[in-house]
């Protein structure tokens, strides 16, 4: 019988069998239930890394001020670097916010 080709993740097979010689990074060469397994929980969970993150930085919901709370901690560590992106970001969170106070009431 063929050892199973297990998944590999950062040079380790996912199931962590440390004895694990026959490594792929292509899910479907995968033999190993073990590996096959935590690899759709893998995706599950980090289906959200993308090259981008996009915020909607409008309106009073809960994500949009998480948001403007992004945004404000982009301005700040950004700020040393490039200052003309760090204000922009900053004075523009911060007119969402007074926007979103103002609906409110
Ligand atoms: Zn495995």
């Amino acid at each position: 019988m063929r050892p199973p080709i297990h998944m590999l993740s950062r040079g380790r097979a996912l199931c962590g069998d440390a004895g694990a010689k026959l490594i792929s990074v292509c899910p479907t060469e995968t033999s190993c239930p073990e590996c096959r397994g935590l690899r759709k929980e893998n995706d599950k969970m980090h289906g959200l890394i993308m090259k981008y993150f996009v915020l909607k930085p409008k309106g009073s919901d809960p994500y949009a001020t998480a948001s403007r709370m992004a945004m404000y901690a982009y301005s700040d560590s950004i700020m040393e670097e490039n200052r003309d992106l760090g204000l922009e970001l900053l004075r523009w969170a911060m007119d969402e916010e007074r926007d979103a106070q103002d609906v409110q009431g």
